[in-house]
């Protein structure tokens, strides 16, 4: 028997399924989040471009403000932006209503004004949600984005433990990397193998 809590559970897309209803079975998508960065996502879009995989960058509004031409290449060269906060505060969920929707909506400015794109998905920093966020977003009409591939790139633990865990990766699933807050040679060397594998199984990457 299935225990419903008494509260309607809202959670993010965790499959690109949630997100595309009309996406190709075999369809998996690449999420890089923190960016962008002037050192690593310009290495990020020539990996991308060389294994011809096109990804969703969820950006920082105040990154987004201060290298508006990344935004403008990222667009340009068809990947697909998403909000992931002004400032990247955490934890995120704790933030009071009002810090969390400015917090989206500066970030939203931010992105649309450098790249003339605006976002319909948002990513919580750090993964952190809570009901506030949620209301905030219906608010605004945007979707809450998570994933279910987790290398943990972030926290640099070695390239071969990053492409490990990428290669777990199947049909719908959303992959989460970085290409900004901190050296990111291990997420690029990574997939860097990864990618051309992944399409060699046979999966489609497409946009957010
Ligand atoms: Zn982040």
């Amino acid at each position: 028997m299935v225990v419903r809590t008494a509260v309607t559970a809202v959670r993010p897309a965790r499959q690109v399924h949630d997100v595309l209803l009309a996406a190709p079975a075999n369809a998996v998508a690449l999420t890089v989040d923190d960016g962008p960065d002037p050192l690593w996502t310009p290495q990020m879009l020539d990996l991308l471009h060389r294994t011809g995989v096109l990804a969703t960058f969820s950006l920082i509004g105040a990154q987004a403000h201060a290298y508006p031409d990344l935004v403008k290449r990222i667009l340009a060269e068809g990947h697909a932006v998403t909000n992931h906060s002004m400032t990247h505060p955490q934890p995120f969920s704790r933030g009071n209503s009002a810090t969390i929707r400015q917090q989206i909506t500066d970030a939203q400015s931010a992105i649309t004004d450098a790249g003339g794109v605006a976002p319909k998905l948002f990513r919580a920093p750090g993964g952190d949600w809570s009901a506030a966020v949620f209301s905030a977003l219906q608010d605004l009409q945007m979707v809450p984005l998570g994933w279910d591939i987790d290398p943990r790139d972030w926290s640099r633990p070695g390239t071969g433990s990053v492409t490990t865990r990428l290669l777990a990766a199947r049909a719908g699933d959303i992959l989460l990397c970085h290409d900004g807050g901190g050296n990111r040679a291990q997420t690029i060397e990574s997939l860097r193998t990864v990618l051309p594998i992944l399409k060699a199984r046979g999966l489609q990457f497409v946009t957010l």
